[in-house]
């Protein structure tokens, strides 16, 4: 086991330091008690250091093997292991998210670790394409033209409040960066300095057992809107990965297009995520889809960008019934307290929204708690109404649903595609559904969601090779990428084409021999032999 004694510091070049003389401090979300220590946000000085340091670790390992990135990413996820009880502790502390889940959590961002650092071990991921050359043919001669992946430089990374392990300075986004051997530069969130700061005492600690630059990766405290914002527009700066909120992710979306050179920014935002019961799955198990779907709603006290937040149903006796098992689920539900005072005001102030909408009936009235609690809350509204007024199409982060009464199969169809952009899109189906129906809904979703799930609930993200956490605007600013699995390395990558390239000047992946040994596509067809 390792402890760290927080120093409250940026970590920059294997240095923690921290100038300014003022600092901040979080706040315990289920005591209100104010934490140790006080964090330095990173001066400008400090985040030119940063980027310094990271260019200068990318020129010195341009050409490292695939092998000492692997390493490093298994050592990242041992470190983390290695932090024990403290890193559970202090994430309880500063989130209020409980034990198990924060173990669970610590698995799947050590897990992610460890399926990316197998991924850059087969190497094929690179892309590698290979259109041998022709010089006979007519009327003009084909060049041989080559391609693959190539790393982009420094990336930046902002994590999220909700998952303050997986997608925090050591979650999907730096695993696949530093995966496709980019520099990461991470904002910590403000909200879990401290967790942020064990994060990185791990890849250090990961950096050195490896013996790799420790200019690869830095931590900057800090808020958003100064520190975070000065990293974006660092000319160094080559991509972002973010998960938040939607006015987070569109503010730096708009910064990173408003430089002089403009970079990606692959924003993971909010998620309204419908879900869809048809008449049938209403018949045969309504009182089993109320149970799952009350426990998708309030799970992790709602805080979860999957959590289903709008659900569509045909009018009728069945919904009627469905509801009132729906009601009777969510009542039960336990009080919550949420991630931050911010989320209860943002989520009292939604749904307080909600509320004042003429015709939405309160099914479930939510309450706040004490310090940051709530209780849950679940509406009703028909889908006229819905479609006319919205107000009612805006997320409620936390534990909270709306029930969309549709009077018919064509305003079920027209509601769903309003519901516009999302990371899922739920359906479940029962033995005497029309099928034509539900291939419709499936035709709507593959237009507007990343991931459509057939009986069961969207809460829970399996960190696999096919998984698409991602989906069109307003889901994401970047709807043709995933920012869960290994398809999430292809942000931080660009193909580059070789022509007519000597082959002692080609990556190894692309040379003839093929010395790695990975999966090519060569004249079109899929092979590992060389050439
Ligand atoms: P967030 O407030 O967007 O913060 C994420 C990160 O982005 C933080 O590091 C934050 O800095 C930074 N940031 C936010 N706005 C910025 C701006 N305008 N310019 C520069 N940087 C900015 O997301 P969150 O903390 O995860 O969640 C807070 C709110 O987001 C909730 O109230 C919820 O309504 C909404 N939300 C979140 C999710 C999710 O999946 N996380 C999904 C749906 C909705 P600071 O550290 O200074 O805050």
């Amino acid at each position: 086991m390792t402890t760290h004694t927080l120093t409250g510091r940026n970590l920059i070049d294997g240095q923690w330091v921290g100038s300014d003389p003022k600092t901040t401090r979080a706040v315990n979300p289920a005591t209100g008690a104010v934490l140790e220590p006080g964090f330095h946000a990173a001066t400008a000085d400090e985040i030119e250091q940063a980027f310094a340091a990271a260019m200068s670790a990318y020129a010195a390992t341009r050409d490292l093997p695939a092998t000492r990135w692997a390493d490093l990413l298994d050592a990242i996820a041992d470190q983390i292991m290695a932090l024990g009880d403290q890193l559970l502790t202090t994430g309880q502390n500063e989130t209020a998210l409980p034990p198990a889940r924060l173990t669970g959590e610590r698995a799947r961002t050590t897990g992610q670790l460890k399926l990316f650092a197998a991924l850059i071990r087969d190497g094929s991921w690179v892309d590698a394409v290979i259109d041998r050359a022709d010089p006979n043919r007519q009327p003009l001669p084909k060049p041989d033209v080559r391609r693959m992946n190539q790393s982009l430089g420094p990336v930046v990374v902002f994590g999220a409040s909700n998952f303050p392990f997986a997608f925090g300075a050591c979650g999907g986004d730096t695993a696949s960066a530093l995966a496709a051997g980019n520099p990461v530069l991470v904002k910590a969130h403000t909200g879990h300095p401290a967790t942020n700061e064990l994060f990185a005492a791990a890849v250090l600690a990961a950096l050195r057992q490896t013996n790799l630059p420790t200019g690869l990766f830095s931590l900057l405290q800090g808020s958003g809107t100064k520190v975070g914002a000065a990293m974006v527009k660092h000319p160094a700066a080559m991509a972002v990965g973010f998960t938040g909120s939607k006015s987070g992710g569109c503010a730096l979306f708009d910064l990173a297009a408003a430089r002089p050179r403009p970079i990606p920014v692959y924003a993971e935002m909010g998620s309204l995520n419908p879900f869809v019961i048809l008449p049938g799955a209403l018949r045969e198990r309504r009182d089993t889809i109320a149970e799952g779907l009350a426990g998708s709603i309030t799970l992790g006290g709602g805080q979860f960008c999957t959590k289903p937040g709008l659900v569509f149903v045909l009018d009728g006796p069945d919904a009627d019934a469905f509801v009132a098992k729906l009601t009777e689920k969510i009542s039960a539900a336990p009080a919550f307290t949420l991630l931050n005072a911010g989320i209860q005001k943002s989520f009292h102030e939604m749904t307080g929204k909600f509320q004042q909408v003429d015709q939405v009936k309160v099914r479930v009235a939510g309450a706040c708690t004490a310090t940051a609690g709530a209780t849950a809350s679940l509406y009703e509204v028909t889908a006229s109404r819905w479609i006319s007024e919205a107000t009612l199409r805006d997320e409620a982060f936390g534990p909270a649903s709306l029930v969309v009464r549709c009077e018919n199969e064509r305003q079920l169809l027209d509601a769903i595609e309003l519901a516009g952009g999302n990371l899922t899109g739920s359906i479940h189906t029962g033995s005497a559904d029309d099928t034509e129906l539900v291939r419709r809904i499936v035709r709507v979703f593959e237009q507007t969601v990343g991931r459509i799930v057939f009986n069961g609930y969207p809460t829970g993200v399996e960190v696999c090779h096919a998984m698409v956490h991602g989906g069109p605007y307003p889901a994401t600013t970047t709807p043709g990428f995933t920012s869960v699995g290994t398809s999430a390395i292809r942000r931080f990558v660009r193909p580059v084409a070789y022509q007519n390239t000597p082959d002692a000047l080609l990556p190894a992946e692309l040379r003839n021999a093929n010395p790695r040994g990975i999966l090519r596509l060569i004249d079109g067809k899929a092979t590992r032999d060389s050439i």
